[in-house]
């Protein structure tokens, strides 16, 4: 029987960890890929405090992950297919197991949005990406597209500058939803082009990616244009695709949280980007996990007494 199990190991669930083995509870950690979520396939990451020159999302996620195996917290690296949160003894179930838990902290995170066009599922992995950290360097040379308007397009599309020979930032709108900083350094950069205006229809092609189709909202007809691959930025969604019934969520599937990360279910807490949070950043990741996990202890403080 564990004190507290953590659903993801982003940086919200390592900070609860390193909070919750160093308050003393049994914390174990359940993760289906590696540590860091979506931090660790950040190339660079300039906005979180201690690290004046910035430092990759994979070496800070090491980081983070170390610290919390250095106060104790247990790590089991499988998938989360269920969760049964009623009652007071929580249950955790993986294809291999199910852990038992005095409280649950779910920091499952969340994952880039598909576009949902045709052509997008056929090229997967064959041109179509949703990480330039992971794929970038396969297109030394050539030319891609980047699709989305907020800061993950214009930071990544960026990053892409390094290998590739030119770097279309396609946006449905004119006006971009990433911060001022992120569009002048796009702006900045002579081997990307910004395409206004404009929705992808389709992506074509015969064994990989070769052409978008694309249809500028002003224009009655439809524009080709050639490239070598696709990476998509439109956003994220919640990681909640295997939780339990009775979880309170928002219309866009993100978990209800009050200002102490309760969700309505006593002893479950959400913290990191799975939440109804303003914010999506490491920095109010880790915070929330270090809350999160302080409330957990005095939870199972109060949950004593009761005894
Ligand atoms: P985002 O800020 O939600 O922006 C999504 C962009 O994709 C918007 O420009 C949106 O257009 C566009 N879009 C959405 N659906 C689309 C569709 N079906 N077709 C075409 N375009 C579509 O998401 P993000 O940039 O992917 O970032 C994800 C999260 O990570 C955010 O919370 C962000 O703050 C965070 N992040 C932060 C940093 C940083 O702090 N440096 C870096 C990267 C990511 P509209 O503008 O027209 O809605």
């Amino acid at each position: 029987m564990y004190d507290l199990i953590i659903v993801g190991a982003g940086p919200a669930g390592l900070t609860a960890a390193l909070y919750g083995a160093r308050g003393g509870l049994k914390t174990v950690v359940l993760e289906a890929m590696m540590p860091g979520g979506q931090a660790a396939i950040t190339d660079k990451i300039e906005n979180f405090p201690g690290f004046p020159e910035g430092i990759s999302g994979f070496e800070l996620a090491n980081l983070f992950y170390q610290q919390a195996l250095n106060q104790g917290a247990q790590f089991v690296f499988e998938p989360v297919v269920r969760l049964e949160l009623a009652g007071k003894v929580k249950k955790v179930h993986t294809p291999e197991q199910t852990l038992e838990g005095r409280s649950i902290i779910i920091a499952a995170g969340s994952k880039p949005r598909s576009l949902g066009i045709k052509g997008e599922n056929t090229f997967r992995g064959r041109g179509v990406s949703y990480c330039a950290t992971c794929d970038g360097a396969f297109y030394k040379g050539k030319k891609v597209a980047v699709i989305g308007g907020g800061n993950a397009a214009l930071e990544e599309g960026l990053y892409l500058t390094k290998f590739a020979e030119k770097v279309y930032i396609i946006h449905r709108r004119n006006e971009f939803r990433g911060s001022t900083l992120a569009v002048e350094r796009a702006k900045q950069n002579y081997k990307i082009n910004f395409i206004f205006d404009t929705f992808v229809e389709e992506i074509e092609g015969k064994d990989k990616v070769e052409k978008l189709i694309l249809r500028n909202v002003h224009k009655p007809e439809k524009e080709e244009l050639e490239i070598d691959g696709v990476f998509v930025y439109i956003g994220t969604e919640p990681n909640t695709q295997f939780m339990a019934d009775g979880l309170e969520k928002d219309e866009k599937g993100y978990i209800i949280t009050d200002t102490l990360l309760r969700t309505n279910i006593p002893g479950v807490y959400a913290a990191g980007d799975i939440r109804n949070t303003p914010l999506r950043q490491v920095a109010t990741a880790v915070g929330d996990g270090a809350l999160a996990a302080v409330q957990v202890e005095k939870y199972l403080m109060e949950q004593r007494k009761e005894k």
